[in-house]
Parts: structure tokens; sequence; C-alpha cells
């Protein structure tokens, strides 16, 4: 191959405007960089605008493509564009169009669209457009040149002693990199719910770190290992530093033993918060993540959310509150966690639950079960035995202290 493979990362500059952008490009930068190892990348470089991600010479068209695919679902990536380094030189220019284009099989129609910044190149971007057009229309007699709903763009860029040119283009899963956004506790089942939660948090660029609370030992360590699993999906966009679980099981027999049964679930769930709050304060994180849509199970109503909420002082990010579950089981098909979420496993969600849970219990009935349990001393401890399990995220930094397994 004549010309060097090159991967243009655009991004929005929405919200982008004076330091933060510097800050934001080099978040972006930085997690490429570390979630491409598996790539022949020989740079990432940063240049007007854009992210240019250098790939080895005789790196295949499926192999840069594989990586554009791996680059399209990191959050703060708005579209991804495949193509060719060359000179600044109208033959070589039209060359690498012609390649490129060919790459970007099947279309009907294209246009050429040049962009020239802080250059002395002395031909403008109207007449790029045209003297490339007309190199690719004699390459290409069959197809048709469209200003307005063209299939294909051909971006021409001539930038900084170079041009850079491409033809496919696809669109990324855009936010905010991971990192620009602080730390947020996402409260993590086995469920489905719970992973597109934290998705959704890490693609507005927060750094998640996940609790699960295990039935350990009163049930088996099953959701564990799916929530393992489901971990290491989310890794792949580098959203999620480290999974804490917390074997819970003894303490729900506890308070199943003496609470009114319609108040266990909320019981159950007001020491999660207050666990994952701790857990939250220790990691430095700002908020507190659920699945929870409103109304969807006995426990998500406006009542128990609030008896919920209550019991900590730190925010509760609610990002799938107004979606409905098919929406919600489409984001996880795309997410890649579904299939994991849909098996079965035993967590503290399935034990001890009663016949009758309340939908609409009150504050301070609720505070009243809870004054029989020393739950302060069991947050403290909980937390404490808290096991981390830690995944590969660029943006995140442990807390001094806990050692992961
Ligand atoms: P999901 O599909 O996420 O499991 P759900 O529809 O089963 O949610 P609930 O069981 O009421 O609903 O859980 C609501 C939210 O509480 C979950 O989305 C999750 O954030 C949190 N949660 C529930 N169970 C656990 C658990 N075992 N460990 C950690 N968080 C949990
Ligand atoms: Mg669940």
């Amino acid at each position: 191959m004549e010309f060097q493979r090159i991967i243009l990362v655009h991004y929005h500059e929405i919200g982008l405007k004076g330091r933060n952008r510097g800050v934001f490009e080099k978040r972006l930068q930085k997690n490429l960089e570390a979630l491409l190892g598996a790539y022949p990348i020989v740079t990432i470089h940063r240049i007007s605008g854009r992210l240019l991600v250098f790939l080895k010479e005789g790196t295949s068209l499926e192999l840069a493509n594989e990586c554009a695919d791996a680059i399209l679902g990191v959050p703060g990536v708005a579209r991804v564009s495949c193509g060719f380094k060359c000179e600044q030189e109208m033959e070589a220019m039209g060359r690498a169009a012609c390649i490129a284009l060919a790459e970007a099989e099947p279309f009907q129609t294209f246009k050429v669209s040049a962009r020239r910044n802080h250059t002395t190149f002395p031909i403008d971007s109207m007449q790029l457009n045209r003297d490339i057009g007309a190199v690719l229309c004699e390459e290409f007699p069959a197809k048709i040149v469209q200003m307005k709903g063209q299939d294909v763009t051909v971006g021409v860029e001539v930038v900084e002693g170079s041009t850079y040119v491409y033809a496919r283009s696809i669109r990324g899963i855009g936010g905010l990199p991971v990192g620009s956004s602080g730390t947020v506790v996402s409260l993590l089942s086995s469920g489905i719910d719970s992973p597109v939660a934290l998705w959704r948090m890490a693609r507005r660029g927060a750094v998640c770190v996940g609790v699960h609370f295990s039935g350990r030992p009163q049930t088996s360590d099953a959701s564990e290992f799916l929530v393992d699993d489901i971990a290491r999906v989310l890794e792949r966009t580098g959203c999620i530093g480290r999974v804490y679980v917390v074997p819970f099981g003894d303490y729900q027999r506890e308070i199943s033993l003496a609470c009114p049964p319609g108040l266990r679930v909320i019981l159950y769930r007001r020491l999660m918060f207050k666990v994952a709050e701790e857990i939250a304060r220790r990691e430095r994180a700002g908020a507190l993540v659920t699945g929870e849509s409103l109304g969807q199970v006995a426990s998500q109503t406006l009542d128990n959310i609030r008896a919920t909420d209550a019991a900590v002082a730190m925010p509760v990010l609610r990002p799938l509150i107004g979606s409905d579950k098919l929406e919600i089981i489409d984001a996880a098909q795309r997410l890649g966690t579904f299939e994991i979420s849909s098996m079965d496993a035993p967590d503290c969600c399935t034990l001890f639950m009663p016949r009758n849970p309340e939908t609409h219990a009150k504050l301070a009935d609720v505070e009243a079960a809870e004054a029989a349990y020393p739950v302060e001393e069991w947050v403290q401890a909980l937390a404490d035995a808290a096991e981390p399990h830690d995944y590969a995220c660029p943006a995140y930094r442990p807390p001094r202290k806990t050692k992961a397994r």
C-alpha cells in the first residue's frame, strides 16, 4: 500500500470552549491510547480539532476497520473516519482519494469536502473539491456526484504539512471522555437495568465504580460471576475501574427475622444505599447511580424512592427513571450485556423476599423499623468487608489502602 492508513477521530465541540477543551482532548487521547493496545498503532496525535490515529505500514483494511469499530464505542467519540495520510500534492491526494472511496463501497452518490487549516497550500478548498471531484468522476464513472444527501463524503484535510483523505465514516457513541466528569458509585446487580444505567453515566464522562451486593453466604456466588462478566464487557470502553462485591446475605437474614415483612425490601435497599455511600466517600465519588425506572417494580414507586433516598445524603442519580423496559433491553443489547443479564442467578434480590412488599412505605414507619438494628456499625463492617475487583480504566485512580485482589 502506497499510503499510510490513518483513522480520524472527531468529537463534538459543544461545551468545549476555553480551558475545558485541552483537558477533554488529552483525556480522550489517553483513553484511546490505553484501550487500543491490541491494534498496530504507531501514535495518536491531536491535530486541529481531531485526534489522528496513525496505523503501522501494511495494516490491512480488515484490521483498520476493526480498530475503527473499537474506537466508535468509546465515550467522547462523535465520528470515526478511515483513510490515508499523503503528501500535500495534488496527484497523491487524488490517488489516495480513489483508494479511500473504493473502500467505502457499496454506495451510489458522493461528494468531496475539503478543509485547509493554517496552511500555505496554494489551492483553496473550493478548488480542491472540484479538482479531486474530477479525478474521482473519472475513476468511478458509474457513480454520481450529489451535493445534498450523498451516500459518501470524501474528506480531504490539508493540515500541518500533510494531507488526510478519507471516505468511510461512521457515527460514534458520542458523549464525553470517561474521566472528564468525576467519579460515581453505581449499584450493579446482575440484572438488565443497572449496567445500562452505569453506561449512561460513563457516556457523560463519569468514571464508574460498581458495588454489587451478593447474597453470599446465604446464596451461592453465581451473581458475582455474572457481574464480573458484565464488568468485562463495560471494561472494553474503559468506563469501569473497580467493582466492590459485598457479601450481604447474613445482614438480610438479620433484617428478615424481626422487620415487618412489607418493609423488608426497603430496609435492605436503605442498607445497600448506605454502604454504597460509604464506599463512595472512600472513593471520593460524587454520587450514587441506580438502574431504577419509575413504577417498574414494587420498590420503584415515588414513595419508596423517597424512603430509600432519605437514607443517604449523597445525590442518587437514576438515568433510566423515565425509560421503558423495552428501551432498556435495546440499550443492553447494543451494549452487549443483555445475554449475561438474562441468565438466572440468585442474588440478594431473591433472598428473603416477603410475599407482599409495601409499595407506599411511610418514612416514619421505615425509620422506626430500622431503629431496631445497629445500622451505622453494619455500614462500616460491610464497607470494610467489600471485596474490590479491578478492571482496566485509564481514568481511574484507586484510593490508597484498598488493594484489589
Ligand atoms: P436491575 O435490572 O438493574 O437488576 P431491577 O429491575 O431488578 O434492576 P431492583 O431489583 O428494584 O430492579 O433494583 C433496582 C436497582 O437497585 C438496580 O438497578 C441496581 O442499581 C440496584 N440493585 C438491586 N439489586 C442490587 C444488588 N444485588 N447489588 C447492587 N445493586 C443492586
Ligand atoms: Mg434486579
